[in-house]
C-alpha cells in the first residue's frame, strides 16, 4: 500500500465521484515503492480535459499542455499535473509523437509509457495496477522498456537518454535486451532537439550512480556529444594519474557534489581538452594548454545544448581555470577572490579537490592544501577584509573631492589603490588612502 497526500487523495475522489477513473502513476508511484519522498504527482485520468476542467470548477486551473490532455490544477497549494488516459501516434523523425489520441483505457495509457517502472498506476486507496511488471522491475532495481525496445526507442529517441539518465540517477540496472537496444539504436539520438537532450544530461550528471553510467555509457553520450568520445581508453602517460581520461572524469564528477549542476558539468568536461593536447617527452605526457582548450570547447558544447548564459559561463571558467596554482597567502587568495568573485573561488576548490581526489592516491594529500586555502578565503570573508574595489574606504566620489578629474587616471588610482590594500602595504582606512590619493596626485602634477 502506498501512502497519499491529503491533496492527492482530495483529486482522485473528485474524478472517480463524477464518474471518472483516476491514478497517480510515473515519477511519483515510482519514488513511493523506493520509499522516496515524490517530487510532484502526476495524475492519469479517463476524464477529457475539458471535463477535468469541470470537475474542478473553482480551483485554480492551468491549461499546461491542453494539445496532450494536461491541465494542472492547484488544491490546496498542491500543483497537480493530471493528463488524460492517452495513446501517442504518428511519431515523425524518432521524436514526439504528431498526434495524441485520447482512450478509455488504463491499460493503453500504461503502454505507452516508456518504462516498467514508470507505468504502474495506484488509485486514491493506494492499490497497485501494474500491467507491465512494472512493480518487480522496481524491487530488482531494473530499468525494462514497455513493449519491444527497438520500437519504443525507434518511435522517441530520448527515451534511450532517459534510460541511462534514470540508471545514473536511481542506481538501477538496464535489463539487458532494453540495454542492448540502447546501444544498437544509439545514432537516432542526433534527431533529437538539444533542450530535451540538455534537460535528461544534466539529471544524469547529478545522478548518485553518474560515475560508473558515464563509463559504461559513453558511446551513448558521445553521440550527443562527440567530443568526449576521445576521451576514453586515453592513456594519461603519466604518473600522477592511475585512470585513462575518461575514467578519471568519471571519478572526478562523483567527487563533486550531486546537488551542483554547475561543478558535476565542470568536472564532466574539465579535460576535455586533453586528448587535443597530449605530447609526450622522455616517455612522460604531458596536456599543456588543456585548461583553456577545453574551456572553448566546453563553451561550444554548452552553446549547441543551449544551456543557460548564466551555467554556461560559470563552467567555462572553472574549466579554465582548473590547473592555475593559488599560491597559499592571504595576498594570492584575495587578489583571486577580486578577479572571479569569491562564488568562483569557493567552487574552483570543490572542483580541484574532485580532480585531486581521481587522481592516484597518494596526491590526495594535496587536498590539505586547497583545504587550507578555503579556511584562509573563509577568515578573509568573515573578518570582512578588503579585497575588492566596491570595499575600498574611499571611492571614486571622494578622490573627486580632493582634485581628481573623472576618468582614466582616477580609475588607476582606484586599482593601484586596492592592489596596495591587498598586499597589505596600505591600510584600508580613509585617512591613509586620501593620503595615498593626494601624493599620487602631486607626482602626477609633477610630472606634468
Ligand atoms: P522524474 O522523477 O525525473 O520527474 P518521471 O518518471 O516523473 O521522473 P517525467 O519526465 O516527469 O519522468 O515523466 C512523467 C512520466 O511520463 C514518466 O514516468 C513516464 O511514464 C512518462 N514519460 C515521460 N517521457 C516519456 C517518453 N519520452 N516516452 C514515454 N513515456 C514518457
Ligand atoms: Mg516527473
Amino acid at each position: 500500500m502506498v501512502k497519499l497526500p491529503p491533496q492527492v487523495k482530495k483529486a482522485l475522489r473528485m474524478l472517480r465521484r463524477n464518474g471518472f477513473e483516476a491514478y497517480i502513476i510515473g515519477g511519483c508511484v515510482r519514488d513511493r515503492l523506493l520509499g522516496e519522498q515524490p517530487k510532484d504527482y502526476d495524475i492519469t485520468t479517463s476524464a477529457h480535459p475539458e471535463e477535468t476542467e469541470r470537475v474542478f470548477e473553482g480551483f485554480r486551473v492551468i491549461e499546461t499542455g491542453i494539445k496532450h490532455g494536461t491541465v494542472t490544477v492547484l488544491i490546496d497549494e498542491m500543483p497537480l499535473e493530471i493528463t488524460t488516459y492517452r495513446i501517442d501516434s504518428d511519431y515523425v523523425d524518432n521524436r514526439h509523437p504528431e498526434s495524441v489520441t485520447f482512450t478509455k483505457d488504463l491499460r493503453e495509457d500504461t503502454a505507452r509509457r516508456d518504462f516498467t517502472m514508470n507505468a504502474v498506476a495506484v488509485d486514491e486507496n493506494g492499490a497497485i495496477v501494474d500491467f507491465h511488471g512494472g512493480r518487480e522491475d522496481i524491487e530488482r532495481r531494473i530499468i525494462r522498456c514497455v513493449g519491444d525496445p527497438d520500437k519504443r526507442f525507434g518511435e522517441d529517441a530520448l527515451r534511450i537518454l532517459r534510460a541511462v539518465r534514470f540508471s545514473s540517477v536511481l542506481g538501477f540496472e538496464i535489463e539487458q535486451r532494453t540495454k542492448e537496444a540502447v546501444f544498437s539504436n544509439k545514432e537516432l539520438l542526433k534527431n533529437i532537439s538539444s533542450e530535451r537532450i540538455a534537460s535528461e544530461l544534466l539529471k544524469l550528471v547529478c545522478g548518485k550512480n553518474a560515475r560508473s553510467v558515464i563509463v559504461e555509457y559513453i558511446d551513448v553520450l558521445s553521440v550527443v556529444i562527440p567530443e568526449l568520445a576521445a576521451m576514453k581508453g586515453f592513456d594519461q602517460h603519466n604518473f600522477h594519474h592511475i585512470y585513462d581520461v575518461l575514467e578519471h572524469t568519471a571519478a572526478a564528477v562523483e567527487n563533486t557534489p550531486a546537488d551542483s549542476p554547475v561543478l558535476r558539468l565542470a568536472a564532466l568536461f574539465h579535460d576535455v581538452g586533453k586528448p587535443l593536447c597530449f605530447s609526450m617527452k622522455d616517455g612522460v605526457g604531458h596536456f599543456y594548454g588543456h585548461a583553456s582548450v577545453g574551456a572553448d570547447m566546453t563553451n561550444a558544447i554548452l552553446s549547441r545544448l543551449k544551456l543557460d548564459n548564466a551555467t554556461r559561463e560559470t563552467v567555462v571558467k572553472l574549466i579554465k581555470l582548473h590547473d592555475v596554482q593559488i599560491e597559499e597567502t592571504e595576498t594570492a587568495v584575495k587578489r583571486c577572490m577580486n578577479r572571479h568573485t569569491p562564488e568562483i573561488f569557493f567552487l574552483l576548490l570543490q572542483l580541484k579537490k574532485a580532480d585531486t581526489l581521481a587522481l592516484a592516491p597518494k596526491w590526495a594529500v594535496r587536498c590539505e592544501y586547497l583545504d587550507r586555502l578555503k579556511k584562509t578565503a573563509e577568515d578573509i570573508l568573515s573578518r570582512k577584509e578588503c579585497f575588492s574595489m566596491k570595499q575600498l574606504a574611499v571611492n571614486g566620489r571622494d578622490l573627486i573631492t580632493i582634485g581628481y578629474a573623472p576618468g582614466k587616471e582616477l580609475g588607476l588610482c582606484l586599482s593601484d589603490m586596492l592592489e596596495r590594500v591587498i598586499s597589505g602595504e596600505l591600510a584600508n582606512e580613509r585617512d591613509s588612502l586620501i593620503g595615498f590619493a593626494l601624493s599620487r596626485l602631486c607626482q602626477e602634477a609633477g610630472r606634468r
